[in-house]
């Protein structure tokens, strides 16, 4: 596998030289699984190459927005096209414009919307915008779900619900998480309590309502809608995170799946087609708080950089299409209910979920409904079914609570592929 001539491991090294971990992402280490990771030369459809020539099948789509797999013809045509025109101004272009009317067609909760540059600005600005907005600071997250890095979002729960959370980070002071909230996903009782407790003080609640920073688990419709209602009585912002499942479960996002209407969202990934774009919205009221309108500061350089947002543009115009998610749906399912039914046939305890083009399996017997139960998953299972799918040319996310991605351009033989390959590795994990 990885040898010293491995041309993986020569640039791993070369890397952790000059880069810490030798990654820009940590999830990217492999640390989770062992092993080297992989260097990636190049991409085409549902497939890249690392360093070694070896092609994958990809099943992370740099983690969500390749939705419509690499090197789209219409998306590539887009970019050049930008390309030649300048990378950057510093001033107001029709494009973004574009992006934002594209993105609020689709959108239907949100009237008004500022682009950024990445998924944790994003949700770190909607925080201050509803922190903002409401003139309260209390913000309730729950346990498994990623809202980017932000400091105020990097806690755990603290040790009862009248108290407050603690920093998952070295370098974030514990005052600055004083006004965090963290409570167990799909946990009614501890809904209510919290609110109960809080309610006067909390700005907004942020959640993942189809949650994909835990492996996949969705919220249950009863919660998705106490969420919504809590929120409402107690003039609390529920501010739904559809970073991961913004045009990626549905054209309309996971609040089109839940039929939930949020005050804000925050989106990224997908919008930006494969380039750093990400963006949130909301009602007009809220969103003119915002500078230069409103006393929230919020700005950056890159904000609707005019070649992302022509990837972004011409992605969009190609998942708006007709019948995209029911095709992606579909191919995505065909992909749980194999992997369901080899390992079914194999004897190997398996549940798997899917919703649109975002899926997530788990070596155990039922879909886990929050964190804590994700994570009751055997590592060394999970680590061997992992390299046992690389070997065999499936690149799958590196640890066992991430989401999986089905592009558009996955044909039905390399989901047949991915299930014959998996199939072997039930077979061994079923004799122990
Ligand atoms: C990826 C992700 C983020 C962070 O986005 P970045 O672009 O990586 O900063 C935030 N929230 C959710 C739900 C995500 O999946």
């Amino acid at each position: 596998m990885s040898s010293a001539a491995d041309p993986n491991q020569i640039l791993f090294e070369r890397a952790c030289a000059v880069i810490p971990g030798g990654v820009n992402s940590p999830v990217r280490a492999f640390k989770a699984v062992g092993g080297t990771p992989r260097f990636i030369q190049r991409a085409n459809g549902p497939y890249f190459w690392d360093a070694a020539g070896r092609r994958y099948i990809d099943y992370i789509g740099s983690w969500g927005p390749m939705i419509l797999g690499h090197g789209h013809p219409a998306v590539v045509e887009a970019v050049q096209r930008a390309v030649t025109e300048g990378f950057s101004y510093g001033a107001p272009t029709e494009r973004e414009i574009e992006l934002a009317e594209a993105i609020l067609a689709l959108m239907p909760s949100m009237e008004m919307v500022r682009l950024v540059s990445s998924g944790t600005e994003a949700a770190m600005s909607a925080l201050r915008l509803a922190r903002g907005a409401t003139g309260r600071k209390t913000i309730i997250k729950f346990e498994g779900c990623y809202h980017g890095h932000a400091d105020a979002l990097l806690v755990k729960a603290g040790s009862g619900l009248a108290t407050f959370g603690n920093p998952t980070s070295a370098g974030v002071p514990p005052e600055v998480v004083q006004h965090t909230l963290v409570l167990e996903y799909n946990n009614l009782a501890e809904l209510e309590q919290a609110f109960a407790l809080h309610g006067p003080d909390i700005a907004c609640l942020m959640i993942e309502a189809i949650a994909g920073n835990m492996n996949f688990v969705r919220a249950t419709p009863e919660f998705a809608r106490r969420c919504r209602e809590l929120c409402t009585q107690h003039g609390a912002l529920l501010v739904f995170d559809e970073v991961m499942t913004g045009f990626r479960v549905g054209l309309h996002g996971a609040q089109g799946v839940l039929g939930i209407k949020p005050d804000l969202t925050v989106l990224g990934k997908v919008i930006g087609g494969g380039m750093p774009l990400a963006a949130f919205g909301g009602p007009r009221a809220i969103m003119e708080q915002l500078a230069p309108l409103g006393p929230v500061y919020q700005a950056g350089t890159l904000s609707g950089n005019p070649v992302a947002t022509a990837c972004g543009l011409a992605t969009l115009k190609e998942i708006a299409k007709p019948g995209f998610y029911e095709s992606l749906g579909t191919r995505t399912r065909q992909l749980v209910d194999g992997l369901r039914s080899v390992a079914a046939a194999e004897g190997v305890p398996f549940s798997a979920d899917s919703e649109g083009g975002m899926f997530g399996f788990f070596l155990m017997e039922s879909l886990p409904q929050n964190y804590a139960t994700v994570m009751t998953t055997d590592n060394a299972r999970f680590n061997r079914l992992f390299h046992g799918l690389l070997e065999r040319g499936v690149y799958i996310a590196p640890a066992l609570y991430e989401a999986g991605f089905v592009s558009a351009a996955h044909g039905e033989q390399d989901i047949d592929e991915t299930i014959a390959a998996a199939r072997e590795i039930f077979g061994a994990l079923a004799r122990g």
